[in-house]
């Protein structure tokens, strides 16, 4: 892992690397776009670059000082996160908190960065702070932070991780030098989640669609309901109004939780779509390997009937957000669309 092996984000790199080559390294930095996308690992590239003895200003990723970053052991490099994500990482246990762990960046934890920054640095003369989540910062600690970023300490980068900028304080936005990480392109996000998670390429390629660009979000997709994807179309699609258990038998293993109904109706909104694309004439279709299908289906499907299907998904997927049972919205937007349905 160095700088140069952030995938997809050429903008960023770019300027990374002129900041790097001129050492004109901002104090601080604020890297802003969506989950999933390389914020994070351009974060530790840049430490990697900024205090590497092997090779200043680039990061070889393999020496000692730079494989400690990436594992959080480096005495230089102080990573920030809310004690929630600590705890997802695996990086501490519920029971190290006497409470629920926060989701929120708190003041003492800016206090603690502080206090580090305030001293030499042990390895490498640059300090480098990662906060990550840094838009999870309670308004006391963006206050404390505010500090910091006015009065840096000296030798020291500070570098904000953030999906949600419009949560940080202007002030805080200001005084950082930001660079935008937009989501990456749909094909790459498929060859990564092919590889890593070992899907056919048709799969690969809905899921990096379903992810809207994010490679966190692809690699996070409940595979179960992934590979279910051939079966969940085609059983949707042989449902009909003078059958109802099949219908009430779908709705209650797709609805067993929120995630899996959620997961169900994305791939069936996307499934609504390809029916619409061949139905039009037009290419693209994320489920590839269905082609048939869609054919045979876009011909007995009034165009007027996919635009129903496409409310009455998008409906279900609002109604989950609110609450009740997955189950429950499953088998409405069923009833609804199969005993209405324009052909
Ligand atoms: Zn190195």
């Amino acid at each position: 892992m160095t700088l140069a092996s952030v995938v997809g984000q050429p903008r960023a790199m770019d300027a990374l690397q002129a900041a790097l080559r001129s050492g004109s390294v901002h104090h601080a930095y604020l890297f802003a776009g969506p989950e999933g996308v390389g914020k994070e690992l351009a974060a530790v590239g840049l430490a990697q670059a900024l205090t590497c003895p092997e090779q200043p200003g680039v990061g070889c990723g393999a020496c000692p000082s730079c494989l400690r970053i990436g594992k959080g052991l480096h005495p230089d490099v102080t990573w920030v996160m809310p004690d929630e994500e600590r705890v997802a990482r695996g990086l501490a246990g519920r029971s190290d908190f006497t409470g629920t762990p926060s989701r929120e960046i708190r003041v003492e934890q800016i206090r603690g960065l502080q206090e580090r920054l305030a001293l030499r640095g042990l390895e490498s003369r640059r300090k480098v702070a990662l906060i990550v989540s840094a838009q999870t910062m309670n308004v006391q600690a963006q206050n404390a932070f505010l500090k910091t970023l006015e009065e840096p300490p000296s030798d020291t980068t500070l570098i904000l991780v953030a999906s949600a900028v419009d949560r940080l304080l202007p002030t805080i936005r200001s005084r950082c030098g930001k660079v935008h990480f937009g989501p990456l392109p749909v094909e790459l996000v498929a060859q990564r989640v092919q590889q890593e998670r070992r899907l056919d390429p048709p799969t690969a390629a809905l899921a990096a669609v379903m992810a809207g660009g994010s490679l966190g979000r692809a690699l996070g997709l409940d595979l179960e309901v992934l590979a279910q994807r051939k079966d969940i179309i085609t059983r949707f699609e042989a449902l009909r109004p003078d059958n109802a258990l099949p219908l009430l038998r779908f709705a209650e293993e797709y609805g067993a939780s929120r995630e899996e109904a959620e997961q169900a109706l994305t791939l069936l909104t996307l499934w609504t779509r390809d029916v619409a694309r061949v139905r039009a004439g037009a290419g693209g279709m994320a489920n590839m390997d269905l082609g048939e299908l869609a054919q045979e289906v876009a011909a007995r499907t009034h165009e007027t009937e996919l635009h129903r299907r496409h409310a009455l998904l998008e409906r279900a997927q609002g109604a989950l957000q609110r609450n009740g049972s997955p189950r429950l919205h499953l088998e409405r937007m069923l009833l609804d669309m199969l005993m209405r349905e324009v052909r």
